[in-house]
């Protein structure tokens, strides 16, 4: 089989089913599998990212490479995730030509994403950290963004298209029904911005609705300071995990903390047991969290 002509791009209808043909390849839809077949939208996501020649680039989720390969132009290397073994052998003819992208067959979510790009970070004459970029399948969309926003990987600037009102959630504000854990967790990471949205007709298979591209471009510094992250973010969860309970019964069932010891903690804070999560803020969440650690409970399972 012919490998691909470098300026021959897989995102058109044509390309893309003429891959899917050749290498009895269907959409699978348990892995939000949507492949883009307009290169315009491509151009465009792979814009949003300003990656060059100097920059590391994740991308999860290849499918064919059609974003693979317009970011490849543009960044010094590529390391696509891809969960999805059949796709494997399209990639491999489509990027044969191509010295600087490494497809990794793995699960995103699983996977322990600083040790996968241990090997390819600080090169000399690279840009510190990476940019992680991917037209990502809906399931995956909340763990995996708030994997990036709570651990300590080095990412510069994620660019993702997400179903739209995901893109939403990002940006909302307290009080909004839209505002969650997700919210706070971009809040305290990042600098949001809705690139642009794109209509489903723009996919293949088509999916319900439609999508945003969101841009999320890391703070130097979080807009509040506070002792344990980790705790901050277990509160921040346990606070939605239970969406329609007080912030009180929240806090002691999900975190399993006395009563006592989450009242003294609320006060400490000047928060309102009987307020809901979806009205705090995230200075007010911080205290929360910062009083917590500092009445120092024999046991917290942050890992909730
Ligand atoms: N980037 C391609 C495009 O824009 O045409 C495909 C995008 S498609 C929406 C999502 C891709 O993510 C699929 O290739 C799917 O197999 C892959 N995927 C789904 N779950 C994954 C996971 N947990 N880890 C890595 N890749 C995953």
């Amino acid at each position: 089989m012919n490998t691909m002509k470098k300026n021959k791009r897989i995102a058109t209808p044509s390309v893309t089913r003429g891959l899917m043909r050749d290498f009895d390849v269907s959409a699978k839809k348990s892995l939000g599998q949507n492949f883009i077949i307009e290169p315009k939208i491509i151009e465009r996501i792979a814009a949003e990212a300003e990656c060059t020649k100097q920059d590391l680039v994740l991308e999860i989720g290849p499918g064919l490479g059609s974003l693979t390969q317009a970011l490849a132009e543009n960044a010094g290397q590529v390391v696509a995730v891809e969960i999805d073994k059949t796709l494997l052998q399209p990639l491999a003819q489509s990027f044969a030509d191509y010295d600087n992208i490494d497809i990794i067959n793995a699960d995103a979510l699983q996977t322990d994403l600083a040790e996968l790009l241990a090997p390819y970070l600080n090169k000399p004459g690279y840009n510190p950290g990476f940019m992680a970029v991917a037209n990502l399948p809906y399931y995956i969309t909340t763990p995996l963004i708030m994997r990036f926003l709570e651990s300590n990987t080095p990412w510069r600037r994620l660019v993702f298209m997400v179903q739209k009102e995901m893109a939403a959630r990002m940006q909302a504000a307290p009080g909004t029904k839209d505002y969650g854990a997700l919210s706070l967790a971009v809040q305290y990471r990042a600098q949001a911005k809705i690139a642009f949205t794109v209509p489903a007709a723009v996919f293949l298979p088509r999916p319900k609705v439609d999508s945003a591209v969101i841009v999320l471009e890391r703070l130097t510094e979080p807009p509040v300071a506070v002792q344990d992250e980790a705790l901050l973010f277990a509160v921040i969860r346990a606070g939605f995990n239970q969406r329609r309970k007080t912030i009180n019964n929240a806090l002691s069932h999900v975190l399993q903390l006395d009563k006592p010891l989450v009242a003294a903690a609320l006060a400490a804070a000047g928060v309102d047991g009987a307020r809901r999560a979806e009205t705090l803020t995230i200075t007010e969440f911080a205290a929360l969290s910062d009083a917590i650690s500092e009445l120092k409970p024999q046991h917290i399972n942050t890992d909730i």
